[in-house]
């Protein structure tokens, strides 16, 4: 595959990012699944799918678990719904992630991403011990299926991000940058971090934001790609100086939308294609 594929977040049924049809109208060669929902999980609907993906030139570069329940409407509700953090959820949580691997691993595709949810800061926490036994239970299955386990980040900062990635101990386990996370969620200038935890990433997210005045305590603004403060130019930089050859997988989250998130992103991958052309 060239250098710096160009992709989308996308999905077929549930979840978030643009429908297949969008993909097909922008053109791009990769995409970042988000998990369809548990009865389109099947071997059957897999084929069908990767035929139509076969059809349309489009290869799955990590399949994005994702649960019922989960809100991002504010960050105290983030922290309470999201990932395998909160205890009320987590075992079957874990159950249906290892199935959603499992779900990747028919459509033939190696890594698997995460948002594992908001990780306390102290490692002593009862939650941060949960969190790391899960991690780990979770990239055991996943090294079974010969797969990579891909954190989404953004509500850690590069240290907690790096002191977990160690406490939890496992070689397939990644890192998906995301550095308008950092300013959404209020956890440390993006460009700076990703130096920090550079050499674990194994994908991105290209998505910008505008940061809260009250960062960490309210949200960031999330906006087209180049209009925020993530600074794209030097985010893709960071990246060839990191050596990093993957995808750049456009998210823009605005589901209430779609027309404007279509020509939004379709203006990111004008974008993308022109530092591309700059850069590398
Ligand atoms: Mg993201």
């Amino acid at each position: 595959m060239e250098k710096w594929p160009i992709g989308v977040f996308a999905s077929i049924d549930a979840g978030l990012g643009v429908h297949l049809d969008v993909v097909r109208e922008l053109g791009v060669p990769t995409i970042q699944l988000h998990t369809p929902a548990k009865p389109s999980r099947t071997k059957e609907k897999a084929e069908a799918f990767l035929g139509v993906l076969r059809d349309m030139n489009v290869a799955i570069t990590v399949v994005f678990g994702g649960f019922e329940g989960e809100s991002y409407a504010d960050i105290p509700t983030t922290a309470r719904t999201v990932g395998l953090v909160p205890p009320e959820t987590r075992a079957a949580r874990t159950t249906e992630m290892k199935e959603i691997a499992d779900f990747a691993r028919l459509l033939g595709v190696d890594a698997v991403g995460l948002h594992v949810g908001f990780v306390p800061h102290d490692s002593g926490d009862l939650l941060y011990q949960g969190a790391v036994a899960v991690t780990r239970d979770i990239c055991d299955h996943c090294r079974e299926n010969g797969q990579r386990l891909h954190l989404e980040t953004g509500q850690e900062s590069p240290e907690s991000l790096l002191r977990f990635h160690d406490d939890v101990g496992r070689d397939n386990l990644f890192v998906n940058f995301d550095p308008a996370n950092m300013i959404l969620y209020g956890s440390g200038e993006p460009i700076e971090a990703l130096r920090k935890v550079g050499h674990l990433v194994r994908s991105v997210h290209c998505k910008d934001a505008k940061w809260a005045s009250n960062p960490g305590r309210e949200w960031g603004r999330e906006v087209p790609l180049g209009e925020g403060d993530v600074g794209i130019d030097v985010f893709l930089r960071t990246l060839k100086e990191l050596d990093y050859n993957g995808p750049l997988t456009i998210e823009r989250e605005i589901p209430q939308d779609p027309q404007r998130q279509k020509e939004e992103i379709g203006r990111g991958v004008r974008l993308l294609d022109e530092l591309k052309t700059k850069i590398l």
